[in-house]
């Protein structure tokens, strides 16, 4: 099966794509189709974000599309930046001012009050049907950047299991415990079940 991954984020595409070596999808990007509409993503929570995202992509290209919403939830901070997360710093903000601006909005909170998770809700869509997943990872903000890996907030996220940030872990060692990992792999499960019952029903 085709399918499109609508997202423009290069590190988001290449994070999927590496999730799903396995897979027997094949995956197409919005740089495969001219003219692809910009997804304004305006929802009030991850799911209606990623909603909009599959939902616009499969309707201008006719193929079914996945797509992913993430948010990097801070206890301390009531939640935030959550599903504003890739604006934290503004509207054009790069990975570092967002990293920046977390950093100093934490200063002073001390080590055992900077839980945080990031949240990923992935949704599927064929111009019928609609499948969703999510995944979440636990835990926590330091104060200065450690890693040169990943991207976003990766070099301040720290798992305690791994004493590591996300940014000091290897692509796969990421894959296999992270928000995103996780909400494909669940993804992943729903699409197979679906579709080889699919299969099994055609053929009974
Ligand atoms: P989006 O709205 O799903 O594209 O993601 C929001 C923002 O969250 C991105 O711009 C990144 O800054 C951040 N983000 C998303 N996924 C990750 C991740 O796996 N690691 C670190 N930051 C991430």
């Amino acid at each position: 099966m085709k399918i499109v991954i609508a997202s423009g984020n290069k590190d988001k595409i290449a994070e999927i794509k590496s999730i799903f070596k396995e897979s027997d999808f094949t995956f197409l990007t919005l740089d495969d189709f001219s003219d692809c509409p910009e997804v304004i993503e305006d929802g009030n929570n991850l799911f209606e974000n990623a909603l909009k995202k599959a939902k616009e992509i499969s309707e201008f290209t006719g193929l079914p599309a996945i797509s992913d919403d993430t948010g990097l939830e801070v206890d301390a901070l009531d939640g935030r930046p959550g599903v504003y997360s890739a604006r934290y710093a503004g509207e054009n903000a790069t990975y570092s001012d967002n990293v920046d601006k977390l950093l100093s909005e934490m200063n002073g909170i001390p080590a055992q009050q900077r839980t945080a998770r990031f949240r990923t809700v992935c949704v599927f869509f064929n111009g019928e049907n609609i499948v969703h997943a999510e995944g979440k990872v636990e835990g926590q903000i330091i104060t200065e950047r450690r890693g040169d890996k990943g991207f976003g907030y990766d070099p301040v996220f720290y798992i305690e299991e791994q004493d590591k940030t996300f940014a000091e872990l290897d692509k796969d060692e990421k894959n296999e415990i992270s928000h995103r990992g996780k909400a494909l792999k669940n993804l992943h499960e729903l699409l197979k079940n679906k579709y080889l019952k699919n299969i099994e029903d055609n053929l009974t």
